[in-house]
């Protein structure tokens, strides 16, 4: 019997401490987009959950380095998730593989993104074109895609869909994506679910989808990007949110912050005009993002 109340006393601090909430933050790594003249590193971002580096939406140029400075572990990393695979958004994948060569990584890493059409590869042919032995551009990296060396990478290709797919639940942390329009690009959105707490990212799109609005509906942050000014046209604006769209979105979703990343020359130094035009339609918080911000999800 006291054996018995022994038990029960060990066991219910444990299962409180499993059910307490999680500390979520969003860490920018990158709030730039392809530009070499914005002083930023190209798209990025870290989710933290408590003190661990768990995901990573995006490595474009630059972001290795800010991941580093950021403390963060390769170690750590659950996934990565890649919204597409366009350079400003990958370009720094090779050197956060080859930088894990000398971690003491030994779970295999998952790569999640969009199924590739005429224009693009599926993620994972893209991986497999970057390490595959006797094919890759880096083929001597070929160990991380058959199974010697000490982790593999696990690339995993998400299908169209325009209502939201969940790609993995487990220990109260999900993860979701939907298609998102940007141009003839694939591309998809991504929620990360933290118990009650979750980020959502837009990645590059267009807005004409209609699919961000449920996958962020809710959340605690939802990260856009702000890629084209006020009155974009053309192509510019077939491949990104006009200022308008991120409003009309937001306003939909209703987070508790926007976070406005993917800053670029045409938009840079337009803050004011752009959070008049997000004004009359979203009323909630406006946060600009700078490499290196942390954002916790409340
Ligand atoms: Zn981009």
């Amino acid at each position: 019997m006291r054996y018995r109340l022994l038990l029960i006393l060990l066991w219910l601090p444990m299962m409180l401490l499993a059910q307490a909430p999680k500390k979520v933050t969003l860490q920018v790594l990158g709030s730039g987009g392809p530009e070499l003249t914005d002083k930023r590193a190209s798209a990025s971002y870290l989710v933290w959950i408590d003190d661990k580096s768990r995901f990573l939406v995006d490595f474009g140029g630059g972001a290795s380095l800010r991941f580093e400075e950021s403390g963060a572990k390769v170690e750590d990393l659950d996934a990565v998730l890649l919204t597409h695979l366009h350079i400003d958004h990958t370009s720094d994948l090779p050197a956060l593989i080859k930088g894990a060569f000398f971690s003491d990584r030994k779970r295999d890493l998952p790569i999640y993104g969009p199924e590739g059409n005429d224009v693009m590869p599926a993620t994972s042919g893209f991986v497999f074109r970057l390490f595959e032995s006797g094919k890759g551009a880096w083929e001597y990296m070929g160990d991380f895609l058959d199974g010697r060396a000490a982790f593999a990478l696990k690339p995993n290709d998400i299908p169209e869909s325009r209502s939201p797919l969940t790609l993995f639940s487990e220990n109260n942390v999900s993860v979701e994506a939907v298609s998102v329009h940007h141009g003839p690009i694939p591309a998809v959105a991504y929620r990360i679910n933290v118990g009650k707490r979750s980020i959502t990212f837009s990645g590059d799109m267009n807005g004409s989808y209609h699919t961000l609005e449920a996958l962020a509906k809710g959340t605690d942050i939802l990260v856009m990007h702000n890629a084209v000014p006020k009155g974009a046209t053309g192509i510019a604006a077939q491949l990104h949110m006009t200022p308008k769209t991120i409003g009309e979105i937001a306003a939909a979703a209703n987070p508790k912050i926007l976070i406005l990343s993917h800053r670029m020359m045409r938009t840079i130094g337009k803050e004011l005009e752009t959070i008049a035009e997000i004004r009359k339609y979203y009323k909630g918080k406006i946060k600009f993002a700078d490499d290196g911000n942390r954002f916790l999800a409340l």
